[in-house]
């Protein structure tokens, strides 16, 4: 849970997720495991929340009473940084990428609920949001606001990871050969990997970007511990892009999701968990290892109806 300024809070709930076995025709030839940070916090998706502990202790450090972040119509950050200021109480404002919709989705309209004002630009404006002077264009100038980037990637987001590092190294029930997740930017990866030093992290790109991701990966963990540590990546998994759901995943999912009772977001994990078993079919894990799928969270994303058109 991440219900006040304190990283303790969340590093205790951390190393109280359960990892569960997963017993499955879907995976053969391997022990596997999934570790349920979905069960995180009810609101605040389970990466995101480690993305943002650090920012938000910060921005109550630096006197900050309002966190600007931006992302597209379905983001998780987006939805989390709204919950955390609901609770928490920070004013938040939202930059999102693209016009608004006719009937926006029901990320943003969660986000508003919580309070989020909401600042719509077309894509080619929202381009310019690593350009310093991005804000002020805006006519955003308040001193008392801090700015944290898309999805959570900064070196507070990064060190906010590292608490998932440390919870799986001192809970794991095996010793996993193999700890896989999905990847959007890679900041999660490479913290996870930085703080995992002698497991291998297997990380599966949901977008045709895995070269940026593995570069983004290796600046982080040089940030963090000053050196690169060998990650592997699986390219081939994107499935079409981001948030493309084609037919023969949706029919994957509902598989997953009957034979385990555990629900699958359509754009991070989903393509994680199906990354793992063409693997097993292929056979290219050796027999009998212990893998852990991490499962992320992300399930506000389930509300989406169009994954096979592009929603962001
Ligand atoms: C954002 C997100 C990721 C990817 O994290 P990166 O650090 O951007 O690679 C994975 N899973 C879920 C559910 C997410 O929301």
């Amino acid at each position: 849970m991440l219900t006040k300024l304190d990283p303790q809070e969340l590093r205790d709930s951390a190393h109280a997720i359960p990892y569960q076995k997963i017993k499955s025709g879907l995976f053969p030839g391997i022990a596997l495991w999934m570790r349920r940070d979905d069960l995180l916090d009810p609101i605040i998706s389970g990466n995101k929340a480690f993305k943002l502990v650090f920012n938000l202790a910060q921005a109550r450090l630096f006197g900050a009473h309002t966190l600007i972040t931006c992302g597209g119509a379905w983001s998780n950050h987006i939805h989390a940084t709204a919950a955390a200021g609901m609770r928490l109480g920070f004013k938040t404002v939202g930059i999102i990428r693209g016009e608004r919709a006719p009937t926006p989705s029901a990320t943003l309209v969660d986000a508003e609920r919580f309070g989020m004002q909401l600042i719509h630009l077309s894509r080619t404006a929202y381009r310019q949001r690593h350009n310093p002077d991005f804000l002020p264009q805006l006519g955003i100038t308040d001193p008392f606001a801090l700015f944290i980037p898309e999805g959570g990637a900064n070196i507070a987001g990064a060190r906010g990871v590292q608490l998932l590092a440390s919870a799986i190294q001192h809970t794991q029930p095996v010793h996993f050969d193999e700890i896989w997740l999905a990847c959007g930017t890679g900041l999660t990866l490479g913290a996870l990997q930085s703080g995992l030093k002698n497991q291998k992290v297997v990380g599966v790109p949901v977008l045709k970007a895995a070269k940026s991701i593995a570069r983004e990966a290796a600046l982080w963990q040089k940030q963090l511990i000053g050196k690169m540590i060998n990650m592997e990546l699986k390219p081939e998994y994107h499935c079409g892009g981001y948030a493309r759901r084609p037919a023969y995943l949706k029919a994957f999912q509902n598989q997953f999701e009957q034979q385990t009772g555990i629900l699958l977001d359509p754009v991070y994990t989903l393509k994680l968990a199906y990354a793992l078993h063409r693997e097993c079919l292929l056979k290219r894990l050796t027999p009998g290892a212990n893998v852990l799928l991490l499962h992320t969270g992300g399930l506000q994303g389930r509300r989406s109806t169009c994954h096979t058109d592009r929603v962001q």
